[in-house]
């Protein structure tokens, strides 16, 4: 066991604290990785807040991991001390099941672990990237490309991959017209990813006070969802309309913009049940849908995709002692566009 300084929070609501904690000794195929940058992704405030249902505490949240390989088990074969790597949502899968073997990982017939709030299959319980080191197999981490950054790639290990699924699944690329809900942490990487595709790109954001960066982001419109005119006058605009947004929107508002044939994909997750009238998917023969991070080959592809397009998040990095007002600031839609936490500043007797 090594002791290291994380962010914890002791029970569901509560801020989080620097604390040590334990992590284990390398199993043969493990890399222990020195976290340099943690990104906070509105999960992480959904959990820590238990906003999805029972969670399990103290929690170390965190699952945009971005470090550098310092120890590597017996087995490693893939990573050496030094290298530049990430971890996501996931820390272990079965590896036998057809989604595993498809490299889908996060549908795994047995359950796939979650980086924290989650239990390995040893029972032991996970904890995330707020903290100076993890423990993980080396099958759960990506490696980083030289031309990204480590704090503007660490938010790709879940905003990114989160929204370049879909993207690459629905077909977004030249000629296809691609609306994003919700310009935050998932959002502006949407916008990115999408104008990197090739794809004509629309924000739909609450206001238009984003705008300016917006455009700068990639998009090629931008639009205020205040303005119900405005709103209604998009009809059937769009291929792929892409929502990130964390809390419980109108579908078939939303729906109604979407071209024949289109697509609604939901990313944001909120815990409010979603209504719409079945009238405003059979209409146009629309689809809903929605999308669960992506596998680990689809993660490395992604990072791969963005490092070839000079493309990173967009961060606000925080000292550790920042992190729960960061949290509230992000609730308040306060971030421009991702906060990530500087490991280097966690520190616990
Ligand atoms: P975020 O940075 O807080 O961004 C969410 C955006 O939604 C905000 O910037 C805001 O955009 C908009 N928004 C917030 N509250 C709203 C409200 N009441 N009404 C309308 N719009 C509102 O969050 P994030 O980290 O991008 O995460 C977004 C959601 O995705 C969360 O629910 C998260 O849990 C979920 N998520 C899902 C997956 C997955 O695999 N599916 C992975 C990661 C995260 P504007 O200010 O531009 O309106
Ligand atoms: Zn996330």
């Amino acid at each position: 066991m090594t002791r290291v300084p994380a962010l914890s929070t002791p029970f569901a609501g509560a801020p989080l604290e620097p604390t040590m904690i334990e992590t284990r000794d390398l199993r043969d195929d493990d890399v222990r990785i020195d976290v340099k940058f943690a990104g906070i992704c509105h999960s992480d405030i959904h959990q820590v807040r238990e906003e999805w249902g029972s969670a399990i505490f103290p929690m170390v949240p965190g699952h945009e991991i971005a470090g550098i390989v310092s120890e590597v088990g017996s087995g490693v074969t893939r990573y050496q001390v030094g290298d530049r790597v990430g971890v996501g949502c996931m820390v272990d899968s079965c590896g036998e099941c057809e989604f595993c073997k498809d490299g889908e990982e996060q549908f795994c017939a047995k359950g796939s672990v979650a980086t924290y709030n989650g239990h390995g299959y040893d029972g032991e319980e996970t904890k995330g990237g707020y903290s100076r080191q993890v423990v993980v197999s080396e099958r759960f981490a990506l490696r980083i490309p030289d031309r990204l950054e480590l704090d503007v790639a660490a938010p790709l290990l879940c905003a990114g991959i989160t929204t370049y699924t879909p993207l690459k699944r629905w077909n977004a690329g030249p000629g296809r017209k691609v609306a994003v809900i919700g310009l935050g942490g998932l959002g502006h990487m949407a916008v990115r990813i999408a104008a990197a595709m090739g794809a004509e790109v629309t924000v739909l954001s609450r206001t238009l006070a984003k705008k300016e960066d917006g455009m700068v982001l990639g998009a090629s419109s931008y639009v205020a969802t205040e303005d119900a005119d405005v709103l209604s006058g998009l009809a059937k605009s769009f291929d792929i309309i892409v929502n990130t947004v964390s809390a419980d929107l109108p579908m078939d508002t939303y729906l109604r913009l979407l071209r024949p044939l289109g697509v609604l994909v939901n990313v944001g997750l909120p815990s409010e049940a979603l209504t719409l009238s079945p009238g405003s998917l059979i209409g146009g023969s629309r689809v809903l849908a929605g999308s669960n991070i992506g596998g680990i080959p689809a993660t490395q592809e992604m990072l791969d995709f963005c490092a070839e397009h000079g493309i990173g998040a967009q961060v606000e990095t925080i000292e550790a002692n920042a992190v729960n007002e960061a949290y509230d600031r992000v609730v308040a839609g306060d971030v421009r566009y991702r906060f990530v936490i500087d490991t280097a500043t966690i520190t616990a007797d």
